[in-house]
């Protein structure tokens, strides 16, 4: 018995030191990501390995993020969709750190992403307090309401269901887009955190991504909301709907009907108010209704790394 351990103490011995001295030798692995992004807008970064993958990680904002690994004409891929929410995250110079895994070796690799301002709109409006200040009696559910709100669009769940460019869920223009700052008896609001399609009571809804329903619910401004997880930390978000025609835990495919749009919660007009959240960040949804991935990587810098 003890031989036989020492033998096989040997053995990895010299299983690490070949792995070790093969270490050299390691496949290459390709990052395509933008050195820029404008606030607000979704990018998308590409690892390409040569060599087996076995884990891929993105830390961005305070965020972790597991992705997804898929293998495709032999080489190991793995893409993640991320911004920086305006109103949210100041410009500046940030670092994206990605942490892959290969055969038991780890490597760390440091982005720099600059977020770029970009000019959204803004409105000065005057109305009665009691239209901006919600009632004391619902302060509670508001806060309950956030909290689960909060709790759905922190779902990492790490198979990637999201595809490029998303389906329009409704086909109406654009009332209010992402962005917009409303400035309500002269103090700055949260700027829009997604955008204002619209939609007259009961035209249906699509779904712009397949994925899993992780929350369902009747809130106090979003109204009749749908919350769908795609993996990868992205989520896409339905409010203000006349019915719901999921429940959570139900898988849907990128474009299927999952309700009606209305005007419940605190809106002024029948409209479908549309999010895209990346990873805890509210981003703007317009540009990937048009590119593709391809689109997206296209003009990105490329880091190279040796395993
Ligand atoms: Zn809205």
């Amino acid at each position: 018995m003890k031989l036989c351990s020492r033998i096989k103490t040997i053995l990895s011995l010299a299983a690490v030191t070949l792995a070790l001295f093969c270490g050299a030798a390691f496949g290459e692995v390709n990052i395509q990501y933008p050195a820029s992004a404008g606030e607000g807008n979704p990018f998308a970064v590409r690892i390409t390995s040569s060599e087996p993958l076995t884990g891929v990680s993105a830390k961005w904002q305070g965020w972790t993020i597991p992705l997804d690994i898929t293998v495709w004409n032999g080489r190991y891929i793995a893409i993640g969709l991320f911004g920086a929410q305006s109103g949210k995250v100041k410009t500046g110079t940030y670092p994206m750190m990605l942490t892959l895994q290969s055969n038991g070796k780890k490597r760390e690799i440091k982005l720099s992403i600059k977020i770029t301002p970009v000019k959204y709109k803004e409105d000065r409006l005057t109305l009665p307090e009691s239209m901006v200040t919600p009632p004391a009696a619902v302060l509670e559910r508001i806060a309950r309401e956030r909290k689960a709100a909060g709790a759905a669009l922190a779902t990492l769940s790490l198979e990637r269901n999201w595809g490029l460019p998303l389906i329009r869920p409704v086909d109406g223009i654009v009332t209010s887009p992402y962005g917009r700052r409303r400035i309500l008896n002269g103090k700055p609001r949260t700027p829009h955190g997604g955008m204002d399609l619209r939609a007259t009571t009961g035209t249906p809804v699509k779904a712009a991504l397949s994925g899993r329903v992780v929350l369902t619910g009747d809130h106090y401004y979003a109204g009749k909301s749908i919350y769908i997880d795609s993996g990868g930390g992205v989520i896409t978000q339905y409010f203000h709907l006349d019915s719901i025609e999921v429940k959570d835990g139900d898988i849907v495919k990128m474009g299927a009907i999952i309700a009606k749009s209305g005007q419940s919660g605190r809106v002024t007009g029948p409209h479908l108010h549309f999010g895209l959240c990346l990873s805890g960040q509210q981003v703007n949804p317009e540009p990937i209704f048009t590119k593709n991935l391809a689109d997206l990587l296209e003009k990105t810098a490329l880091a190279k790394v040796e395993f």
